[in-house]
């Protein structure tokens, strides 16, 4: 298929804000891909080159623009992609010349229309609103298959275009399962404003403590053990202990869910900062492990002896937990329907030096990389997790660094974000510097006072309140907004939705908006 085929199909994502409308589109674009194309329609689609990071830089696309454009459309998606992984392996001294060449060739090949399509693909600054959500749906709708089991499959597969090609060419992306080893991504909670929400959403459920440390999961085969984050990457060589532990539980396979913490002398968690030290990329691992040791908790069970667990529900997981994993390693639990024991429950985890309470429906599956409704989150001050939309530069001592952020929720109905409010409190010197050199390089527009950035970078935020406002297009911002933390670990579609501060606000003004 030609490469103007997805550049029309991207212009016209682009001009719809309906998701529905953007997934019918996205869609009957799909169904006409041949098996081979499959793969690089649907990452140029999302957004990404097939090649992952190729190291395009501005200067370099700048310099390979050719002096003309092609009249006639003539590329197509396989030669293109075919142009990228040239580049992708022409590295490496003295490379710069030939990088250089490649890039202005395949350029030349393309029309106007199409030039500038590539040189946005290449910086990853496409933005159709064709996030992986909607092609999530597009890809189920094209073959003719339930969303959840698309869903499912990535979760378990991780790779969009390996699913979408199951899914077009084969009709059925039963074939994808838990492997030992190949980490699936973590289950999410939604925030609720308070416990008596969760329980008339859940009915009984387990509530455990919140704890603010870092997401692992642990496989197990025999004696060896692999431990990863919840961005799946690899960090057994920094946690020997848990290595160790899981190495001594009774079971010859297992796949295990978690929070490790390390903790105060007086028995209290450190901050999610501290733990995170453990991680760090040249950690000295025996000396930290002696100054900071690690404890897990587990919450889940997605694997035991030979048999997947993750769509079984909570109470036989959290039963396979409680055979494999020895009790002080155990996450806090309690079920109950009733409102006053969640209530003192909460106040237990808070007492314990914990952020708040996970509940959980007693007979949910494990959705793996959802945000889902069977998980709700209580803490004890609100916090979302925001889209850095833009920054402004600050004055006084804080003249040279970004400083104001741009806050936005996700709206899942249009792909796009909905600015709620500002902030430049919470921020340290060393997060000013941070955010000033990262928030650059996601640059997109600026003028006199603020850059506009890709929305890629997520925040955790708390606040105190939220309140109707005309100055913000969703008619909210937060109030006494301030930043928590950076969340790297999160991608943008893992942000809060608008929809979730909607609820919350209706929650907290005990009306409806
Ligand atoms: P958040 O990062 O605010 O979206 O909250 C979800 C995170 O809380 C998870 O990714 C875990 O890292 C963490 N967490 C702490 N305790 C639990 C628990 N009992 N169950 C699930 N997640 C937990």
């Amino acid at each position: 298929m030609l490469l103007c085929d997805l550049v029309h199909t991207s212009r016209r994502l682009a001009e719809t804000s309906s998701r529905l409308e953007k997934i019918a589109r996205l869609s009957s674009y799909l169904e006409r891909l041949s098996f081979d194309e499959i793969a690089i329609g649907v990452s140029y689609c999302v957004g990404r080159l097939r090649q992952g990071n190729i190291g395009i830089g501005p200067a370099l696309l700048q310099a390979a623009q050719p002096a003309q454009a092609a009249h006639h459309p003539c590329l197509t998606l396989t030669d293109v992609d075919q142009g990228f992984e040239k580049l992708a392996h022409t590295t490496g001294p003295g490379s710069a010349e030939a990088r250089l060449r490649l890039l202005r060739a395949l350029l030349a090949k393309a029309t106007r229309d199409e030039q500038q399509f590539l040189a946005q693909l290449i910086q990853g600054a496409l933005r159709q609103g064709a996030m992986e959500g909607i092609m999530v749906e597009a890809i189920a709708r094209a073959a003719h298959l339930p969303v959840s089991e698309v869903r499912r499959a990535l979760m378990l597969e991780g790779d969009l275009a390996a699913v979408a090609q199951a899914a077009l060419a084969q009709g059925t992306v039963q074939a994808f399962h838990l492997t030992l080893f190949k980490p699936v991504l973590p289950m999410l909670a939604q925030p609720v404003s308070d416990l008596s929400e969760a329980l008339e959403h859940l009915g009984e459920a387990a509530f455990e403590y919140k704890m603010d440390g870092v997401r692992i999961q642990l496989h197990k085969m025999g004696h060896e053990v692999r431990v990863f984050t919840r961005t799946l990457h690899d960090v057994t060589h920094a946690v020997p202990e848990l290595v160790e532990l899981a190495q001594g539980m009774p079971a010859q396979t297992v796949v295990l869910d978690g929070e490790v913490l390390a903790f105060r002398v007086d028995g209290t968690p450190h901050p999610f900062q501290t733990t995170m030290r453990r991680f760090g990329r040249k950690t000295h691992v025996a000396t930290l492990r002696h100054h900071l040791p690690l404890t897990p908790f587990f919450f889940d069970c997605l694997h035991l002896a030979g048999e997947d667990l993750i769509d079984q529900p909570t109470r036989l997981r959290v039963a396979a937990l409680q055979q494999v994993v020895p009790e002080p390693f155990l996450t806090p639990r309690f079920v109950t329907p009733h409102l006053e024991e969640a209530r003192q429950f909460f106040k237990q985890a808070l007492a314990a030096g914990h952020e708040g309470v996970m509940a959980k429906a007693l007979d949910a599956p494990y959705e793996a990389g959802c945000r889902g409704s069977t998980w709700l989150k209580m803490k004890h001050i609100h916090t979302l997790d925001l889209v850095i939309l833009a920054a402004e530069w600050g004055h006084g001592r804080r003249k040279g660094w970004l400083s104001n952020l741009h806050l936005g929720a996700r709206d899942p109905a249009s792909g796009q974000f909905v600015m709620l409010g500002k902030t430049f409190k919470g921020l340290t010197d060393a997060l000013l510097e941070w955010q000033t050199q990262t928030l650059q390089t996601l640059k997109v527009a600026q003028d006199e006072s603020t850059v506009y950035v890709r929305p890629e970078l997520v925040v955790e935020i708390a606040f105190n309140d939220i309140q109707a406002s005309p100055h913000y297009p969703a008619g909210l911002a937060l109030r006494f907004a301030r930043v928590k933390r950076f969340r790297p670990d999160k991608s943008a579609n893992q942000a809060d939705t608008i929809d979730t501060v909607r609820a919350l606000y209706t929650r907290l003004k005990g009306g409806t908006f």
